[in-house]
């Protein structure tokens, strides 16, 4: 799909008249809606863009695909069902619906542009607003959809404008174009597993050495594992120590390791080569390797350029507080950090996993984060009502 930034200054116009508001019973748009639960609506794609048309009917030369884009950029919180690149259905919070208007936003606190305004004028317009939803946030108002819109994508943008290229993870890095031997694959996956609850550099020197010291670099670690009975391999996990949670840690490696004997070769690669992420990450899920560990997984396999497609950010406790606190002004849990993902960076969560991990090691800790050299501190709700 082409970048969501495509589309001309035009675009940037039209997506600045939409406004949101809490008007559910406005028939404009929710009359051919299906109410999914209690939270979700969805709307098949071609009912929301038709409806879009006949509101501004001067842009009707461009395609169904541009005008959601245009929409969504500036509208995160409602999320695009894509098959292949074509637009299948518009889903949004129950909470919300759409307000499509011709009337000034400035009650509203946005910015409102003339169809003859020049992009210089957005621009102003639109940091006005800005500067309008932080005054309303540090006196402790209410902040309306569009501005958390426009703050949530000042987020996004400073996020992956602090993402390193490329990201490093270990030996499986060095083998971008296939041919990963099993050995490394394998070892990579034991290290994955182990990174959860505790130090990410501790878990990925225990897994290292309990491949190499304490297994001897097997050709196939999962067979060496498994030659131990449950119960025995057990009763060693307090001396290999490779967890802070040393017993379970320990008899889920034993559980993944006969899944891998029986049902991938003993070869890591046999889960993902040549696989897409969705794949990819239903079978670590299977395996037992959890949901947030399985994203991680697959994550580190599109850096390292050996599964393709787009996947989640791992929501560990960093996600939640940073992303949460940013948006929200307080952690979330993490599922709401997937979703809050999703909205922030539509056509790939992943991409903003290790800034968001970055900024949580770094500033935003647990008890009192450094907010003054955060580079959220701008556009972040927590710094802002502090
Ligand atoms: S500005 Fe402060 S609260 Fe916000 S993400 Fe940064 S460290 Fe955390």
């Amino acid at each position: 799909m082409k970048p969501l930034n495509s589309g001309g200054n035009w675009l940037r116009r039209f997506a600045t008249r939409l406004r949101l508001g809490a008007f559910l019973s406005d028939s404009k748009i929710t009359e051919s809606a299906t109410i999914i639960d209690s939270t979700t609506i969805t709307e098949p794609a071609a009912n929301f863009t038709q409806k879009l048309r006949e509101k501004y009917p001067q842009q009707s030369p461009i395609s169904d695909e541009q005008l959601i884009e245009a929409f969504i950029q500036k509208n995160p919180q409602y999320r695009v069902t894509y098959r292949g690149i074509t637009p299948v259905s518009v889903s949004w919070s129950s909470e919300l619906s759409v307000l499509v208007t011709d009337q000034p936003a400035a009650a509203a606190g946005t910015a409102t542009v003339a169809e003859d305004s020049t992009e210089t004028t957005a621009d102003a317009g639109e940091e006005a607003a800005h500067s309008d939803t932080k005054q309303r946030i540090v006196a402790g108002g209410v902040e309306s959809e569009n501005d958390r819109s426009e703050r949530m994508r000042q987020i996004a943008s400073l996020l992956l404008e602090n993402r390193p290229q490329p990201e490093d993870w270990g030996e499986i890095s060095n083998f971008k174009d296939g041919g990963c031997p099993k050995k490394v694959a394998n070892q990579f996956l034991i290290c994955c597993l182990l990174d959860y609850q505790m130090d990410a550099n501790v878990a990925w020197q225990n897994g290292i050495r309990l491949v190499k010291e304490i297994l001897g670099n097997p050709e196939d670690v999962w067979q060496e594992i498994t030659k131990f009975p449950r119960h025995e391999w057990a009763s060693k996990s307090k001396e290999h120590n490779i967890h802070r949670f040393y017993n379970r840690a320990h008899d889920r490696l034993w559980r993944v390791s006969e899944v891998m004997c029986n049902g991938y070769d003993g070869n890591a690669n046999n889960i993902w080569v040549n696989k897409e992420s969705s794949v990819a990450v239903e079978r670590l899920r299977a395996l037992g390797a959890g949901e947030q560990i399985s994203n991680m997984i697959v994550g580190a396999l599109r850096d390292c350029g050996q599964v393709v497609g787009s996947s989640d950010v791992k929501a560990d406790v960093h996600v939640c507080r940073v992303l949460g606190r940013a948006v929200h002004g307080e952690e979330i849990n993490p599922n709401a950090a997937i979703e809050l993902a999703r909205q922030l960076h539509r056509d790939d969560p992943w991409k903003l996993d290790w800034p968001i991990w970055n900024v949580g090691t770094t500033y935003c800790k647990k008890s009192v984060p450094e907010c003054s050299g955060c580079y959220l501190k701008e556009d972040c709700a927590y710094a802002l009502k502090s």
